[in-house]
């Protein structure tokens, strides 16, 4: 969906931010972003740091479309969501579901430093946690080969009594597929979507039975929906550790897809330590609502995120520089 281009000057309101993430997550202790208010509300712009500047286009193109443009219909007011397991010790795990209210847990596995005993320690505590009604699913974020992968899939699954699914368990596509043949655990691409020129190719490849998409690093809502479609797979709606105010594009998203049969990975919020709305999207008994748009952040709230200059300087320089190549690839 084509988009007015706007300047960045015409907007409103650019605020960056700096949150502490309650534990290490994706290698990072802190999530940093930049807030944007527009006519049609507020957006979120929060590539993570390793990101290169064309990698952040579509994150920048989804914050001015939560700005710019309302969100599509949805078809239902809330969506279940799953609680997320860092790289944690089995207690934490435990205590990470149990505060949660979710019924079905996203464990991260294979974490770098980490033994294959440490990932099998917290999905059996998960487990524990969660009871046997409960769903787990584990991401092993593309750090296994073909032969690990079954290795550990086999392992996990033992350790669960039952995966949903495993996500991302390698690098390629072509692994994905060789891995879905090997093992009876589906398969979610969540890396294979978000970096595939098509994401069709994953479905065709036979790589997964469940794609994950996320609003930011595909450009959109309405983006994230035609790739959905493309897909022709089941999806997953994932986060990018946003706040509130990104988190609600993603609610946007999951409101919107015509089916969503498992839960969605948007109970992100306590994995930072603070956010910059007073109403955070904390979930209840599982669910978060469906916003119509963005919450607006807390004056307070932001003022206290606010970081240091040299870091504001540096995620502005990083918008204009984005921008100027939203602008190249629009001309
Ligand atoms: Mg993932």
């Amino acid at each position: 969906m084509a988009r007015e281009l706007i300047d960045l000057a015409d907007l409103d309101a650019v605020r960056v931010y700096v949150l502490p993430m309650r534990s290490r997550f994706r290698g990072i202790d802190y999530r940093t972003g930049v807030l944007l208010n527009g006519p049609a509300g507020w957006g979120e712009f929060c590539p993570f740091e390793d990101y290169s500047d064309a990698e952040s286009v579509p994150w920048l193109t989804a914050a001015l479309e939560s700005c710019t443009v309302p969100w599509p219909e949805p078809v239902r007011q809330s969506v279940p969501v799953n609680c997320t397991v860092p790289a944690v010790d089995a207690a934490t795990a435990h205590r990470v579901v149990t505060s949660s209210g979710c019924s079905t847990a996203k464990v991260k596995v294979a974490e770098r430093g980490q033994t294959a005993a440490d990932d099998v320690e917290r999905v059996r505590a998960v487990r524990d946690a969660l009871g046997l009604a409960g769903a787990i699913r584990v991401d092993a974020n593309a750090a296994w080969d073909v032969d690990t992968a079954v290795t550990r899939i086999r392992e996990l699954a033992r350790a669960a009594g039952e995966l949903e699914y495993v996500e991302q368990p390698c690098p390629t596509i072509d692994d994905l597929a060789e891995v879905r043949r090997r093992v009876d655990v589906r398969i979610a691409a969540d890396e294979s979507i978000r970096h595939a020129d098509d994401p069709l190719r994953v479905a065709v490849a036979g790589a997964a039975d469940v794609a994950v998409i996320k609003a930011a690093p595909l450009g959109g809502v309405h983006k994230a929906l035609e790739v959905a479609e493309a897909s022709g797979l089941p999806c997953v709606v994932s986060s990018a550790v946003e706040t509130s105010v990104g988190l609600a594009a993603q609610l946007a998203l999951a409101g919107t897809l015509p089916e969503l049969p498992f839960a969605c990975g948007l109970g992100t919020t306590a994995l930072l330590d603070g956010d910059v709305v007073a109403d955070s999207f904390v979930p209840v008994d599982g669910r978060l609502s469906v916003p119509r748009q963005a919450p607006a952040p807390d004056p307070t709230l932001v003022a206290a995120a606010t970081p240091q200059a040299r870091t504001q300087r540096r995620w502005l320089d990083r918008l204009q520089r984005v921008d100027a190549l939203l602008r190249e690839a629009a001309a």
